[in-house]
């Protein structure tokens, strides 16, 4: 790898709206990524390895459950916690992508509808890293419209019974409890969120291989036949798709963070590499307009991306946070990225497909964190639904 380090990416002073403890945080995450994950990213993304070594010493950062109060989590404010996930995709969307399934769609469904005896036992067992969760939403044929599942639970005696298949199951296949989301044939097939053990017969979780995605991390599909949980398995809190979109809200806001460090990333490798790279008159080629103009684009973007999260995380620390606004933020930040990361492979030239550089790979992660958690048309929808008044899914 040639002499380029990240140097972080600041053009407006963005750093004095932070408080001390939100740089802190967004600093020791910095120097996690840079010790622990960019050394073995690559390699990880060639093998299609997700990095579990890594497991252990996040959940010692407290980056698992980080927003969370009580059962050993940090309890970190919104920006503090988002800080975390610009980070993290710094190293690798696939990292983030763990700890925001983890966080925010299997411990926050258990924090938020689970009884005491669930938290209990999933919650600081999970914070640690010793447990591992995934969740099962999207089937076969039900994407961007969950609630035609076709999963049904049903009620035998003292438990119920789920069927279904889901798909593009993030960790899968590592996971030690999955939150399944089904259709309860005697609630008038009210969608229901189960906690469900995945060593339970008639569970099984086959990875999806052949991703040029996400490669560092684990994707599954899911089978469920005949499985049997005990009814203290349901998530009593949960009701009706509302829950499972509440999960999502969580783990949008993390993403809408989180593609402004891959965008960063790809923005100071290029910006970097433009320094140091000559064509004609043996200048660099940071000296040609069309180049400055893409720079220049880039870092205006991600300034613009970082101010409209930043009011959204304070608005969801106020308790003033709607779904539409952190719709705007998901579908710009990830856009944004995905934009950053091509300019920026355009700007190496040749060397911008190798894995040499981390621009290839960003590119390629953001593919999917742009089709993940609401399209980016299924959240142009959301925003067009919020500002007119009509549906138009
Ligand atoms: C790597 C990866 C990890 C994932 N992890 C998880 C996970 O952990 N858990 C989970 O439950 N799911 C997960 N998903 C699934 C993800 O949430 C879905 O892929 C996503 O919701 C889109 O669904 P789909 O792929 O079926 O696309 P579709 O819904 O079939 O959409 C295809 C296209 O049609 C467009 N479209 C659909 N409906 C409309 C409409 N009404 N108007 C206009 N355009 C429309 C979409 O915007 C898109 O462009 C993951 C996906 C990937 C790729």
């Amino acid at each position: 790898m040639p002499a380029i380090k990240f140097r972080g990416v600041d053009f407006i002073q963005f750093d004095s709206l932070l408080n001390d403890e939100e740089r802190l945080v967004r600093d020791t995450t910095r120097k996690f990524v840079e010790d622990n994950v960019i050394p073995i990213i690559e390699e990880c993304n060639r093998a299609g390895r997700f990095p579990r070594e890594l497991v252990k010493p996040m959940a010692e950062l407290g980056f698992f459950g980080a927003s969370l109060h009580g059962y050993g989590c940090a309890g970190m404010g919104n920006v503090e916690y988002g800080l975390v996930t610009q980070e993290l995709e710094r190293g690798d969307s696939g990292l983030r992508s763990f700890v925001s399934v983890h966080s925010a769609l299997v411990m926050y469904p258990i924090y938020t509808f689970g009884t005491d005896e669930q938290k209990n036992r999933w919650l600081p067992a999970m914070q640690k890293g010793e447990k591992l969760g995934c969740f099962g939403l999207t089937e076969p044929g039900f994407g961007s419209n969950p609630g035609g599942m076709r999963t049904r639970a049903r009620k035998s005696g003292k438990e119920y019974v789920l069927d279904g298949e889901k798909m593009w199951i993030t960790s899968g296949s590592i996971a030690d409890v999955a939150v399944i989301w089904a259709k309860v044939e005697d609630e008038g097939d009210r969608i229901r969120g189960f906690l469900v053990e995945t060593d339970r017969a008639g569970f099984k979780a086959d990875d999806v291989h052949g991703k040029w995605s996400l490669r560092a991390s684990v994707t599954s599909g899911l089978s469920l036949q005949d499985v049997r949980v005990p009814e203290a398995n349901l998530l009593p809190g949960t009701g009706g798709l509302k829950s499972p979109l509440m999960c999502l809200n969580q783990a949008r806001y993390g993403i809408a963070w989180g593609a402004i460090g891959a965008a960063m990333a790809c923005y100071d490798c290029a910006l970097q590499y433009a320094l140091l790279r000559k064509q004609f008159r043996d200048q660099p080629i940071a000296s040609h307009q069309l180049v400055q103009e893409k720079l220049a684009w880039m870092i205006t973007e991600i300034t613009k991306a970082q101010l409209l999260i930043l009011q959204v995380g304070r608005l969801k620390d106020a308790g003033k946070v709607e779904h539409q606004h952190i719709s705007m933020a998901k579908r710009n930040n990830v856009w944004m990225a995905l934009e950053c990361a091509r300019m920026s492979r355009d700007i190496l030239g040749a060397n911008g497909i190798a894995d040499d550089y981390p621009i290839m790979r960003h590119m390629m992660n953001l593919e999917s964190v742009k089709t993940y958690e609401g399209t980016h048309d299924i959240h142009t929808l959301i925003i067009g639904a919020s500002v007119t008044g009509v549906d138009a899914f």
